[in-house]
Parts: structure tokens; C-alpha cells; sequence
């Protein structure tokens, strides 16, 4: 087990752990927001983060510090908690993405290691290289071998009781993310940024990033924090949050309200395009869309960027509110609608399900299938492996209608979109409780199909026979030949 990480209730691959940071003295419930403090200039202060906004941790670069003297001196001196006037842990980045940037840093992982902990860093972070996506294999290759060389050197350092990261990188090849999560999970470090995937999210990419967080969450195992290194928008933190991310950081909040951008989260829109505030936080119960406009430049900022604060924070305690109630999927159902990107990524979700179904509860209160891809939900296919595990009779009625009379079946089984066949005395457990809509869908259908097609083939010396309310002859074509069909919708059984 890693010491200073504890996952206390799971829902798809989301997870509520407990980060435990003990050189701030804090223990970081996930998963968490660490808003991005830029020490030269910051929208909102440090403090009230903490007392308004209840942060319990914020991430801050600890490059920046360096190269700015008077800031790198008053950290020195006082640190860093003073020097921000945060109570709370504070973990700072290492000049990486001003690598990226600008292609070329002054420091080693050695002295900016050794920076962070003299300025009272709680969690740090070495120089990796963030090799960006769709590069070449061989770029990809090789940057991530100075990456794994970098992290292999920190652990050598001398850092005390402060955390260190390990950023794990492998540009878009999911076998080197995995293989970057792997190396990073057998060394001593204790946090995993999942790194470089900012352009995939500036690009919508929302299904290559949850490839790449897939790819790095098999190789690190269950009990890494992982940390999604440049994740800003609220919109897409229930779709990372259920592929296993714990912790998200926010620049997005300040710099989007440099631009009077306003957060939703399902969106993003311009201040100068809202009539309404769609919104319930102070900011936006105390003033209207013209007030707003009226306001000095600065304060304008301000009170957007309290704003884009407001709903991110909020969203982080709906979605975990939802892995506590288990119904995180759903709440990403809702998020995927927002954008068609969105739905991809939630799509690319699902083709995970069997990643995902082994963290997911066994049961929960509910299932709702609200949209077509809750067929293909974790749940689904759990249910459809252990069709292979139930004792079939010679002779089995699996039915949309009731129990028939008469011993023509040595039994009868129940069957139910998405999950498809079913003993009558599961009838009450979960997930086969589900709320199904009435007016199914065609992938609901074809669900049930399969699972009574992987019936039929873990049992291939029974009789089967479907008795279905008139599936499609496109869904019946899933089933193997030796299943016997009876369409019940013109019999009134
Ligand atoms: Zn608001």
C-alpha cells in the first residue's frame, strides 16, 4: 500500500480517497481541486481560496519563483505558505511546462528539488520532459527515457517528508503510457501526474485523453493518486474523475476570466453573449450581466474568476457526492451531452468498461439507463460474465413475458434490456433493478442479445429458447442459430 494515499469508496474507476500530505500536516479528500496560483499575479488571493472557496490544496511553479528574484528571496526567507498566506498543503510544478513552451529551462531536477523543499513546497515535482502528442514513436521513446531517468535521479534526492511526483508521459502511445505508469509506480515517488495532455484537451480530444489516462492508470495499479497534470475545465472532470483521476489543477478559472470568459459545466460562454447569470454562487446572485460589464477591468476579472472558481469547486462536490450515491456514470451522461467531444470521450469511456468494472461496486442504489451508452456500462458486462458462472437446465425459457405453465421448460428465466438473461430470484438485486425507459433503444436490445448469446455459447448442450416483445431481426441476428426465437408481441403472453 502507498503510505500517503487511502481510496474510500469507488464508483466506475472514480474513487473518493484521502491524499495524506504530511509535510503541510493536512489530510486532501479526492478527488480535489488545486487551483493555480501564479505568485507574480494572482486573481484571487491564496487566503481566500482557502476561507471562501474551502481549497485544501493549490499548486503554484515553483520555475516561476526561481526566476523572479525578489519572489525567489521572500520565499526563501519566509516560505512558501507564508509567502502565498495559505494554511493548506501547497504543491508546486517544476518548470516543465516552461520547457514545453519555450523548449529550454536552467535547472536540473536536482536543484529545483532541492528549491522546492528549501521554499517549503509540500508536494514537488521534477523537470520531466512533457513530450506532446502524435509526435513520433522514437521522440517519444526517447524523451520518455529521460523522464524515467529524471525520476529514477529524485528519488535519490533528499526531500524529507515532502511528497514527490511522477509524472508519467508517453505522448499518445497507450503502450508507453502504460509502460511510463508502470516504471513510475515502482519507484519511491508517491503522486502520478498524468502529463502533457493540455493540447489534447485544447483540441477537444476528449477520447484520446481517455485513452492516454487508461494506458497510464493499468500501468500505475489501484492505489496511485493520479494527478490530471492541466486539467482546468469543469466541464470534463466527471469524465476524467470516473477513468480514475483524483486530482485536477485549475488555471483556467483566472485565465478565462482575463477574457471575460464565464465557466458552466457545459461550457464555456463570453460574458458580453450572457443575458443571465445561469448560476446560484455570490458572484452571481449579487449581480447581473450588466453589472458585471460595468465593472472596472480588474474587478471585473475578479469577480469572474470567483465566479469560474464557484462552479468548479462545485462540480468537484457533485461528482463526489455522486461516487458516494453510485451514480457517477450517470452524472457523466449528462456532462457528455454538453459537446459532441464530450460524447466521444465518454464513449472511449466505455470501450474501457472492463478497466472500469474492476473497481466498481458490486452493488449500489440504482442504475438509470438514461442514455443509449448506459448499455455498455461496466455493469453490463459484469452481468454478462457471470451469465457464464450461473447453472443452466437442460431446457431454459429466457422471456420478456411471464413464467409459461406447463413443463415444457425445465425452467424459466427472465430477460431484460440492457442485461439480457436472468434467474427470477435475481430479480431484486443490483444492477437488474435498473430504471429501464419504456421505449427502449436499439443498444439496449442488442445488450440483451449478447447476454443471452453468451448464455447460449457458456452452455452449448441446453436448449434456449428467447421469448422477445418484437426485437428488431437485426437484433435477433446476434443470437446463435441454436437459440429458438418466439416473438410474444402478437400472442398476448
Ligand atoms: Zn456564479
Amino acid at each position: 500500500m502507498r503510505e500517503c494515499f487511502e481510496v474510500r469508496d469507488t464508483d466506475a474507476g472514480g474513487r473518493i480517497g484521502e491524499l495524506t500530505v504530511p509535510r503541510a500536516d493536512v489530510t486532501v479528500e479526492t478527488p480535489a481541486l488545486l487551483p493555480v496560483i501564479n505568485p507574480n499575479l494572482d486573481t484571487i488571493a491564496p487566503r481566500r481560496l482557502a476561507t471562501e472557496f474551502g481549497a485544501e490544496i493549490l499548486i503554484t511553479n515553483s520555475y516561476i519563483i526561481h526566476e523572479t528574484e525578489d519572489v525567489r528571496e521572500r520565499a526563501l526567507e519566509d516560505g512558501l505558505h507564508e509567502l502565498l498566506e495559505f494554511p493548506g498543503a501547497i504543491m508546486t510544478d517544476s518548470g516543465s511546462f516552461q520547457l514545453s513552451e519555450y523548449g529550454d529551462i536552467d535547472v536540473t531536477t536536482e536543484e529545483i528539488l532541492e528549491f522546492q523543499r528549501e521554499i517549503g513546497s509540500d508536494i514537488a515535482t521534477p523537470v520531466d520532459i512533457p513530450t506532446p502528442p502524435d509526435v513520433d514513436r522514437e521522440r517519444a521513446e526517447a524523451e520518455l527515457e529521460t523522464t524515467q531517468e529524471r525520476l529514477e535521479l529524485a528519488e535519490t534526492v533528499e526531500t524529507g517528508d515532502m511528497l514527490v511526483s511522477a509524472p508519467v508521459q508517453g505522448s499518445t502511445y497507450p503502450d508507453l503510457r502504460e509502460a511510463a505508469g508502470r516504471h513510475a509506480d515502482s519507484t519511491s515517488l508517491d503522486v502520478f501526474p498524468v502529463g502533457a495532455v493540455v493540447p489534447l484537451m485544447n483540441d477537444y480530444r476528449y477520447d484520446d485523453m481517455i485513452d492516454v489516462v487508461a494506458a497510464a492508470k493499468r500501468g500505475l495499479g489501484a492505489d496511485a493518486p493520479v494527478h490530471l497534470f492541466g486539467a482546468g475545465h469543469p466541464m470534463m472532470f466527471a469524465l476524467a474523475a470516473a477513468m480514475g483521476c483524483d486530482l485536477f489543477d485549475s488555471a483556467a478559472y483566472a485565465l478565462y476570466a482575463r477574457d471575460d470568459r464565464y465557466l458552466t459545466v457545459r461550457g464555456t460562454r463570453h460574458l458580453d453573449d450572457l443575458d443571465y447569470l445561469p448560476c446560484s454562487c455570490p458572484v452571481c446572485t449579487e449581480h447581473s450581466p450588466d453589472d458585471l460589464r460595468a465593472l472596472p477591468d480588474d474587478e471585473r476579472e475578479s469577480e469572474l474568476g470567483a465566479h469560474n472558481l464557484h462552479v468548479t469547486f462545485e462540480e468537484i462536490r457533485r461528482i463526489k457526492q455522486a461516487i458516494r450515491a453510485g451514480n457517477l456514470l450517470e452524472l457523466v451522461e449528462q456532462r457528455a451531452r454538453a459537446h459532441p467531444t464530450m460524447l466521444d470521450g465518454y464513449r472511449t469511456l466505455l470501450d474501457h468498461a472492463a478497466q472500469l468494472e474492476r473497481s466498481d461496486p458490486v452493488s449500489k442504489g440504482s442504475f438509470f439507463y438514461t442514455s443509449a451508452e448506459s448499455a455498455r456500462r461496466p455493469e453490463v458486462l459484469r452481468h454478462h460474465r457471470r451469465l457464464e458462472r450461473l447453472a443452466v437446465p437442460d431446457s431454459l425459457l429466457v422471456t420478456e413475458g411471464s413464467s409459461p405453465r406447463g413443463d415444457e421448460y425445465d425452467d424459466s428465466w427472465r430477460v431484460e434490456p440492457p442485461f439480457g438473461p436472468f434467474p427470477r430470484s435475481l430479480s431484486k438485486s443490483y444492477p437488474l433493478t435498473a430504471e429501464v425507459p419504456d421505449r427502449t433503444d436499439r443498444e439496449a436490445l442488442e445488450a440483451a442479445a449478447d447476454g443471452v448469446a453468451r448464455l447460449a455459447a457458456a452452455n452449448p448442450d441446453a436448449d434456449i429458447t428467447l421469448g422477445h416483445r418484437g426485437w428488431p431481426t437485426g437484433v435477433l441476428g446476434r443470437l446463435p442459430a441454436n437459440v429458438a426465437v418466439i416473438d410474444l408481441s402478437d400472442t398476448q403472453t
